[in-house]
C-alpha cells in the first residue's frame, strides 16, 4: 500500500481521498481550507500543515485543484511538489485545467525523473463519493500503468488517451461536445412547445429518431420526460452551468491555440456566459433552456 498525498479536498476531491483511504492507502491531506482538512480526516486521511508536511513520506501524489494557475502554483517553486517529492513518486492531476498548462508541469515533473499523468474527470460529486468517475488519462505507457491501481480506487472507467496532456484535450472535446448538444436539445423542445407539440411526445418520437442524444435521453432539459432530469427540480445542479462555461472557455482556449475552427464551440461559450452574466451560472447546465425560452 502506498502513502498518497492529496491536496485539494473539495466537492470532488473529498470523495475521491476517502475511496483511496478505503483501498487501504495512507492518505496525507492538505487544502488551503482548514475545513476541508478536517473533513478528509474524519474520512480516515491524516490532516497536514503545508504542501511539504504532506509530501512526507508520499510515493504519490493527486491533485484536484480549480484550474491551471493552482495547478502550477503547488507543483512549481522552491516549495513546490516537483522540488519536494521523493525520487521516483508518482504524480496525478485529476484537476480539469487547459491544455498547455498540463503538459508544461508534466514536462517539468519528467526532466526531474518523476512519473506525472493529467488524469481530468468525467462524472461529479456523487461520482466522486461512489468511486465511479470516469478518467481520461494522458502521458507516457508506464506512467499510466503505475496510475491505474490508485485511479481504479476512484473509478469505474479508466481510458488511457495517449500523450501528455490528452486527458484534458478528451475532457474539453467531450464537455464542448455536450455543451453544444445541450443547447441544440433545448432549441429543438422549445420550438416543439411553441409549434404545439407538448415535451412528452417530442421525447417519445425523437428519443428513437436520429435527433436522439444523451442530453435528450438522460438529462432531458425540458421537464417531464426524464425524472431523475435536473428539469425538474427548478434546474438545480447537477453541473453547473458555470462549470460548463468554464470547460467551454478551456476549449476555446486551446482550440485559438491550435488554429482549429469551432464556430459552434464559441456560440455555446457566447450563451453560457449570457447565463453568467445574468447571475444564473449556480443553475444546472441544462438551465441554459430559461434562456433560449427568453425566460432570462
Ligand atoms: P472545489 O472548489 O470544491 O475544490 C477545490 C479545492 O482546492 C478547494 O477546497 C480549495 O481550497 C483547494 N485548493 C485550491 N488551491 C489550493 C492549493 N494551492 N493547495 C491546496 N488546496 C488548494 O472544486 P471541485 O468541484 O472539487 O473541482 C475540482 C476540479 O475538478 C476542477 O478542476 C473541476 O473543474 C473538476 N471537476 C469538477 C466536477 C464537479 O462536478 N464539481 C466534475 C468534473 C470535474
Amino acid at each position: 500500500m502506498s502513502t498518497i498525498a492529496f491536496f485539494g479536498l473539495g466537492n470532488m476531491g473529498s470523495g475521491m481521498a476517502a475511496n483511496l483511504v478505503k483501498a487501504g492507502h495512507t492518505v496525507r491531506a492538505y487544502d488551503l481550507s482548514s475545513e476541508a482538512v478536517e473533513h478528509a480526516e474524519k474520512a480516515g486521511c491524516i490532516a497536514t500543515s503545508s504542501t511539504k508536511h504532506a509530501l512526507d513520506g508520499a510515493d504519490v501524489v493527486v491533485t484536484m485543484l480549480p484550474a491551471g494557475k493552482h495547478v502550477k502554483s503547488i507543483y512549481f517553486g522552491a516549495d513546490g511538489i516537483i522540488e519536494n517529492v521523493q525520487d521516483g513518486a508518482l504524480l496525478i492531476d485529476s484537476s480539469t485545467i487547459d491544455v498547455d498548462s498540463a503538459r508544461e508541469v508534466i514536462e517539468a515533473a519528467e526532466a526531474k525523473g518523476l512519473n506525472m499523468v493529467d488524469a481530468p474527470v468525467s462524472g461529479g460529486v456523487a461520482a466522486a463519493a461512489a468511486g465511479t468517475l470516469t478518467f481520461m488519462v494522458g502521458g507516457s505507457k508506464s506512467a499510466f500503468a503505475k496510475a491505474s491501481i490508485y485511479l481504479e480506487a476512484m473509478g469505474k472507467n479508466i481510458f488511457h488517451a495517449g500523450e501528455a496532456g490528452n486527458g484534458q484535450v478528451a475532457k474539453v472535446c467531450n464537455n464542448m461536445l455536450l455543451g453544444i448538444s445541450m443547447i441544440g436539445t433545448c432549441e429543438a423542445f422549445a420550438l416543439a412547445e411553441k409549434l404545439g407539440l407538448d415535451a412528452q411526445t417530442f421525447f417519445d418520437i425523437s428519443s428513437t429518431a436520429s435527433g436522439q442524444n444523451w442530453s435528450m435521453t438522460s438529462y432531458c432539459p425540458a421537464p417531464g420526460p426524464v425524472s431523475s432530469a435536473p428539469s425538474n427540480r427548478d434546474y438545480k445542479p447537477g453541473f453547473s452551468a458555470a462549470m460548463m462555461l468554464k470547460d467551454l472557455r478551456l476549449a476555446q482556449q486551446a482550440a485559438g491555440a491550435a488554429d482549429a475552427s469551432t464556430p459552434l464551440g464559441a456560440h455555446a461559450e457566447e450563451l453560457y456566459t449570457k447565463l453568467e452574466t445574468a447571475n444564473k451560472d449556480d443553475l444546472d447546465f441544462s438551465g441554459i433552456m430559461k434562456l433560449i425560452r427568453g425566460e432570462l
